[in-house]
């Protein structure tokens, strides 16, 4: 794959206007990636029109009956097909990531793995869990009920993991029936049309699964207010989605939204610190703290808090740019993450961007830790998306609590206490859509979604399955 790599839009099972030619699809311009480590231009993209929406949707609206009347077993089989082939290519598609992410390769080891056990998860529950049920009404009724897709479903994703979340949101809504036209986001676009393409060879029919790149105001938003649109799937910011349920509300549609977060782990003074610790690093180090479900609030027992943030910073001072983290993804989130560590002095380590040696030519910010924090200062407050710690200490367990529940979010949280009955007993008071107790796993076969802000609808799990389907009584006199 060279620089200058120009893709189109992937639609009816294709990728080319039907003169072939290199002409941009329906006449429109391009977007040119870049590659974060560096700076450097990468791939250019289609920068997608209503236009593109418009025949992305119709594709979709032509293929939709033929792929929902499949059986279940017929569907994951196709399914299943995605998964190998994402395995199979898991080197291109890592590459393809890292060109537009700057990610380090166990992240993107992580994400491509994580990408194909969406599809094989699915392609799993939906032969068990895809159909209804017999309703009893006593003799000479049969009444039953049968989950069915909504149609066309259009599937709106971020740029801090991009394949993984398209994956996350296309693998149900594709396992139960619906057709998809997916907008990546504008700056990661590129593994979510390979994306498409494996799935083409893999067998899925042409039009089930359609993507347009381009940019929010313009495809984004030509694809949530198109009429052929029977649901969304949002992941991405808390402003966004704002509009985009708004739209939804307008047309009297149903969507999921996976926003942001502000999550905290709470380390008591009885916890395996050294676990602990470990968790609150890799809070901050994974993908550069650019993953909605990061714990970056750390809350701590007043006896330990001083010893865990010193060991936490010892631990953070260890961390190699390119190594260990990613650059920031893209140049706005760079610029943003500066913004906050300017306007808040006082940092115990980093507070600021790499000035010297290779990471100076890229996006990467000094993982950063702010110790005993004002709960009510914006560092404290708002979602940085960036590697970047804020510690609080706590003076017992309803302390802890009211900390922890002192945010506008609702994603996730972490806990870490040798008192299991304890940590039990705050993940049920906790506002979050997901706890981990001592670190839980949370893993494809859980349920992910948030309270507050932080959005609505589950992703994962077999309730993901249900969303993407609309279920339908059918009651029958028989005498
Ligand atoms: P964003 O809201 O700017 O963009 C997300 C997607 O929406 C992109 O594809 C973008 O092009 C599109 N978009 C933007 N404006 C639009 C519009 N008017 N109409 C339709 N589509 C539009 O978010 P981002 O900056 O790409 O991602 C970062 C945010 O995503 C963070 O806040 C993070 O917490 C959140 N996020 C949440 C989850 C989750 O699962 N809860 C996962 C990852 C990221």
């Amino acid at each position: 794959m060279t620089a200058t790599t120009r893709h189109r839009h992937w639609i009816d099972g294709g990728d080319a206007p039907p003169d072939g030619g290199d002409a941009p699809p329906d006449g429109g311009s391009r977007l040119t990636t870049l590659d974060p480590a560096t700076r450097e231009p990468g791939d250019e993209i289609a920068a997608g029109t209503a236009a593109d929406v418009d025949r992305a949707v119709a594709a979709a609206e032509r293929a939709r009956h033929g792929w929902a009347a499949l059986s279940p077993a017929g569907r994951s089989a196709v399914l299943h097909r995605i998964a190998d082939a994402i395995e199979a290519d898991a080197d291109t598609l890592m590459d393809l990531e890292r060109a537009c992410t700057g990610k380090i390769p166990a992240q993107l080891r992580l994400e491509v793995d994580l990408s194909a056990q969406y599809f094989r998860y699915y392609a799993g529950v939906v032969r068990a869990a895809g159909q209804g049920s017999v309703v009893e009404q006593g003799a000479g009724v049969h009444t039953y009920t049968r989950y069915e897709p909504y149609g066309v479903v259009g599937v709106i994703t971020p740029w801090n993991l991009p394949l993984n979340q398209a994956c996350r949101a296309l693998a149900p809504a594709l396992a139960m029936g619906n057709a998809v036209v997916a907008k990546p986001s504008e700056f990661t676009s590129v593994s979510t049309l390979r994306l498409a393409r494996l799935a083409s060879r893999a067998g899925l029919p042409d039009g089930v699964l359609n993507v347009v790149t381009g940019t929010g105001p313009e495809a984004g938003a030509a694809l949530a207010a198109h009429p052929g649109v029977r649901r969304l799937a949002f992941t991405g910011s808390v402003a966004t989605g704002r509009r985009l349920a708004e739209v939804a509300a307008g047309r009297l549609i149903p969507l999921t939204l996976e926003l942001g977060g502000k999550s905290p782990l709470l380390v008591f003074a009885d916890a395996d610190l050294e676990r602990a610790v470990a968790a609150a690093v890799a809070a901050l180090a994974a993908n550069s703290g650019q993953v909605c479900s990061a714990t970056t609030r750390l809350l701590v027992e007043e006896s330990v808090h001083d010893e865990v943030v010193e060991r936490v910073v010892a631990a953070v001072e260890k961390l190699q740019p390119g190594v260990d983290f990613g650059p920031l993804i893209t140049e706005a989130q760079y610029e943003k993450v500066l913004g906050f560590l300017a306007g808040t002095p006082g940092a115990v380590t980093g507070g600021g961007p790499y000035t010297e040696g290779p990471a100076a030519r890229g996006l990467y910010i000094r993982p950063t830790v702010y110790a005993r924090v004002d709960p009510a200062a914006r560092i404290a407050r708002e979602e940085v998306f960036g590697p970047v710690l804020v510690t609080m200490a706590f003076r017992d367990e309803a302390d802890a609590l009211a900390l922890a529940n002192d945010t506008d979010y609702g994603l996730v949280a972490a806990l870490w206490s040798g008192d299991l009955a304890r940590g039990l007993r705050l993940a049920e008071r906790i506002d979050a859509g997901q706890v981990a107790v001592n670190g839980g796993p949370l893993t494809v076969e859980t349920p992910f979604g948030g309270y507050k802000r932080s959005g609505y609808g589950r992703e994962k799990g077999l309730a993901a399955l249900h969303e993407y389907a609309q279920l339908k009584t059918v009651s029958a006199q028989l005498w």
